[in-house]
């Protein structure tokens, strides 16, 4: 049972999909399920902007989303308040920006008054791109993208390039309500599919700006897959089978509904905090910044690594440990994508029979179970 932030269960009838003979990628058929996932994308993505289709992980994606739209030298500001805000920073220092970073300690938010100052002070409109993960996977942390987004609005110049990848399909990213210029996903998070799909979807400003980028690019050149994509086709060979995957996914999600699947994810998220709060277990990331995706947990009377090997070995659950610093100090519980309340209860039940056995005395057995029930009681 993976309770990891991915990759996330995939649905029986999404693998069933998947177990077919592939075709030809520039045959009709393959055009018609092109045709039809990329509008479905589009509606995932609450926006009328491209959504181009790579075959890379979430971090290819990632890379994308900068050196499509950025040259050497260019100033951006990059929130980093985790491992993959730290990629960002990674990855536009390896392509030769420079990069004013601006931080915050694991576990907590990015401040959006760090970025309205030096947005307001830049006046020469020398920040060309501010460059934020949403749901920071490894904290469990949801940054506060939409006023951090206002700030750059009112700046005027600056791009906003966003990594959704486990805030797309769990919480609401109204791309073009909100005016997001680049966005980053990749399918074996909320997509419910396996690893190897990326996302970008691509606004006009974004275009705009590049038609100046100069930073090199060939298998990523993002302005291949649009041409492409307007007659409902790819660059390169696509992963046929997952593009299979991908319809049936886009599907069920269609039948579930935008606010359905956030509602269940909140509920979800919510359910499993009143869980570890009921077993006396401190959580990482503050109630009012919580990831609909991930939760963080501080075992804090008990190590975090010897959780997540007796929920392995006896229950068949795995959860994901801490990264870097964090590891053997947390461990994560992950709800996203196809994931329901029966779900929840059994990962809290196995967690609390795991407690028990390390010898943690700090709960009523049951609490947890009761606690997460009476959120799905109550919603
Ligand atoms: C999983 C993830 C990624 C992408 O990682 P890949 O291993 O390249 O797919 C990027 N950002 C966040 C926040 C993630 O959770």
């Amino acid at each position: 049972m993976l309770m990891i932030p991915g990759p996330t269960p995939v649905p029986e009838q999404v693998l069933l999909a998947m177990a077919k003979h592939p075709i030809g990628h520039r045959s009709g058929d393959f055009s018609k399920i092109m045709e039809e996932v990329t509008n479905n994308l589009k509606w995932l993505h609450q926006t009328q902007n491209d959504v181009l289709i790579l075959t890379a992980s979430g971090t290819g994606a990632m890379e994308a989303g900068i050196i499509n739209f950025l040259s050497a030298g260019d100033r951006v500001l990059v929130g980093d308040n985790g491992k993959f805000g730290e990629r960002w920073a990674l990855v536009a220092k390896a392509y030769g920006l420079q990069v004013d970073v601006i931080s915050a300690e694991w576990g907590k938010p990015l401040d959006p008054e760090e970025f309205r100052a030096k947005l307001e002070a830049d006046t020469e409109k020398a920040i060309k791109a501010v460059i934020i993960t949403h749901s920071e996977t490894s904290t469990g942390v949801l940054n506060d993208l939409e006023t951090i987004n206002k700030y750059v609005k009112a700046h005027g110049e600056a791009l906003i390039i966003v990594d959704t990848v486990t805030s797309l399909g769990a919480s609401n990213v109204p791309v073009d309500e909100w005016g997001l210029d680049v966005v980053a996903s990749g399918s074996q998070k909320g997509y419910m599919i396996p690893p190897g799909l990326g996302f970008v979807a691509v606004s006009p400003k974004a275009w705009k700006a590049y038609e100046t980028a100069t930073l090199p690019k060939f298998y990523l050149d993002l302005g291949k897959y649009k041409k492409d994509a307007a007659k409902n086709s790819n660059p390169f060979t696509p992963p046929v089978n997952l593009f299979y995957a991908l319809q049936a996914a886009l599907n069920m999600m269609k039948a579930e509904g935008l606010e359905n699947i956030f509602a269940r994810h909140q509920r979800l998220t919510q359910a499993t905090r009143a869980a570890v709060k009921a077993m006396g277990l401190p959580l990482f990331a503050p109630d009012d910044a919580a990831s609909p995706a991930i939760t963080a947990v501080i075992p804090d009377r008990v190590d975090a690594e010897q959780v997540r090997s007796v929920m392995k070995k006896r229950y068949d659950v795995l959860l994901a440990g801490g990264q870097d610093h964090l590891k053997g100090k947390i461990f994560r519980i992950g709800h996203l994508g196809f994931v329901c309340d029966r779900d929840i209860l059994s990962a809290i039940g196995a967690l609390e029979g795991t407690l028990q056995e390390l010898g943690y005395e700090g709960a009523v057995p049951g609490a947890g179970v009761a606690a997460a029930a009476k959120v799905f009681a109550n919603s």
